[in-house]
């Protein structure tokens, strides 16, 4: 494994990022790069190093997957439009083997999962064994684009967050290391990359023209994210707290976190299930 995160992580990302009971958002600097003690052009090193570290650990749950180990990582991306989102799935994610991947991105419902409960379309698409699977958003927007705009009345959404709880509570029963990461921008910088997306003709469909009507909902949202952190962040599957202002940061922030729930799995190559001495001897005289 690369020496070079002991050098410039003071504290781990596991640690400092975690959310913590009480912790309010309003206070956290969007532009801070907690626990790092390195400049933009270490954490793009950085993150080549870590990335092929990343890539090595994926082979090996995949490969203990196909040798009937049911455990699965899977990784939740929540964040304002121009968080990083995105980006993290394109620079974090692809790292590793996209096979071993198992992605899924969660938009406005389509009319057959409003049919459906807020739950049915999310546990569909989790990982199967093996897999690293990442959301880009996810069963959390039913708690906040949802609350933030009045979809459902509040007795409905208000009693989502420990039937959430509940339900992330049966998926890392049955084996899924959950890594819930909340990217945060500021306002200024989510200016700037909306700006960015108007001024570039390669960047307009990422603009959405709904993205400026959420934004001055603002409050609203710290207001309902801040609920979020209160009300899920749980022992078997906390939050973790991404000041997003810098992509090279939450990038290698997020790279931290999924190497920790890897290692946490002790991963080790499967065994043979084949005489391997046998095997060579067939293999020479064939
Ligand atoms: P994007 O991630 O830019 O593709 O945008 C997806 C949009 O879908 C965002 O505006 C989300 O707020 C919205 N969205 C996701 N889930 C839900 C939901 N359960 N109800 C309503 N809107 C949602
Ligand atoms: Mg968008």
């Amino acid at each position: 494994m690369a020496d070079t995160k002991r050098d410039f992580w003071q504290t781990p990302a596991v640690e400092i990022l975690r959310s913590r009971p009480g912790q309010s958002i309003s206070d956290l600097d969007r532009n801070s790069t907690p626990g790092f003690t390195g400049d933009k052009s270490d954490g793009g090193r950085l993150l080549e190093e870590r990335g092929a570290d990343l890539s090595l650990l994926q082979e090996k749950l995949y490969a203990n997957g196909r040798s009937g180990d049911k455990r699965s990582i899977l990784l939740i991306l929540q964040g304002m439009d121009t968080a990083g989102k995105g980006g993290m799935v394109r620079h974090v994610i692809g790292h590793v083997d996209p096979g071993g991947v198992d992605h899924a991105s969660f938009g406005v419902p389509t009319p057959e999962e409003k049919r459906h409960h807020y739950l049915w379309r999310i546990n569909k698409a989790f990982p199967r064994a093996g897999q690293l699977g990442v959301f880009d958003r996810s069963h959390y927007e039913d708690v906040l684009v949802v609350r933030v705009h009045d979809l459902v009345p509040e007795k409905v959404w208000s009693a989502r967050y420990d039937e959430i709880n509940q339900f992330e509570k049966e998926l890392v029963d049955n084996g899924t290391t959950v890594v819930k990461v909340a990217m945060f921008v500021s306002m200024d910088e989510q200016r700037r990359r909306l700006q960015e997306r108007l001024n570039r003709p390669d960047k307009h469909w990422k603009y959405n023209p709904a993205d400026v009507t959420e934004r001055k909902l603002w409050p609203a949202y710290q207001a309902a994210y801040q609920a979020v952190l209160d009300k899920t962040s749980t022992d078997y599957a906390p939050w973790y707290v991404i000041p997003s202002d810098r992509k090279w940061y939450s990038r290698i922030a997020v790279t931290e976190l999924l190497i920790a729930a890897f290692e946490e799995l002790d991963l080790h190559w499967p065994t043979a299930d084949f005489d391997v001495e046998t095997e060579k001897r067939r293999l020479a005289e064939s």
